[in-house]
């Protein structure tokens, strides 16, 4: 099946459970990305999910939405609270998404060593863009999963293609981290550091959500 047609089958899921089409970055259609607390998915609490490109979704529409993911990443964010991220396409779902979603959990305190080329795998750029949640720029709220995966210390000058060495930036951003004068660093996963060429520097940490 061609990929348009899947997304618009994966839209028309998407639209059959919250009954309107979501706009999407820039209006383009694509997988659809549902972040939900794992709390609110297991009916522990009752906190809002975020469809990407849509907004927030009720925690009902989030449970809804999360039997049609093909698959899960999970995070954690700085408070301890555990997130799941669902791919939503017409792919094959897992015959188990309790199981796949365990283990997604169990993932999130492992650390996979460097992959060896420049581009990350689907795996890992999964795993950036569920921890970012929007581009890194300071000011920006784009999603993640219409950015780049920029490497923060460039692979040609030995950068690692890791988790500690990649964070989303939209196509604009990107651009301007390669400015004269601007200066970025990751001193944590998903924390970066902004220096300007006027010598400002800005902390952006991990969002809540
Ligand atoms: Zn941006």
């Amino acid at each position: 099946m061609l990929e348009a047609e899947q997304e618009e089958q994966a839209a028309t899921a998407v639209d059959s459970t919250i009954g309107s089409a979501p706009a999407g970055d820039g209006g383009i259609r694509r997988a659809f990305q549902l972040a939900v607390p794992y709390d609110t998915w297991a009916g522990n609490d009752e906190r809002a999910g975020l469809l990407h490109g849509y907004g927030p979704v009720t925690p009902d529409q989030a449970r809804q939405l999360a039997t049609l993911a093909s698959t899960w990443v999970a995070t954690r964010t700085p408070h301890g609270h555990i997130i799941l991220h669902a791919k939503i396409t017409t792919l094959a779902k897992p015959r188990d998404q309790q199981m796949a979603i365990r283990t997604a959990i169990h993932a999130i305190d492992i650390t996979p060593p460097p992959e060896p080329g420049y581009r990350p795998s689907t795996a890992l750029a999964a795993r950036v863009r569920a921890r970012d949640g929007t581009c890194r720029n300071p000011i920006c709220n784009r999603s993640a999963y219409s950015s780049d995966l920029d490497h923060t210390r460039p692979h040609h000058h030995g950068g690692p293609t890791t988790d500690a060495n990649l964070a989303a930036l939209h196509r604009r951003h990107h651009k301007m981290k390669s400015l004269p004068g601007t200066h970025v660093t990751q001193p944590r996963p998903g924390t970066l550091l902004w220096r300007t060429r006027t010598g400002d520097c800005y902390l952006v940490t991990p969002d809540e959500f």
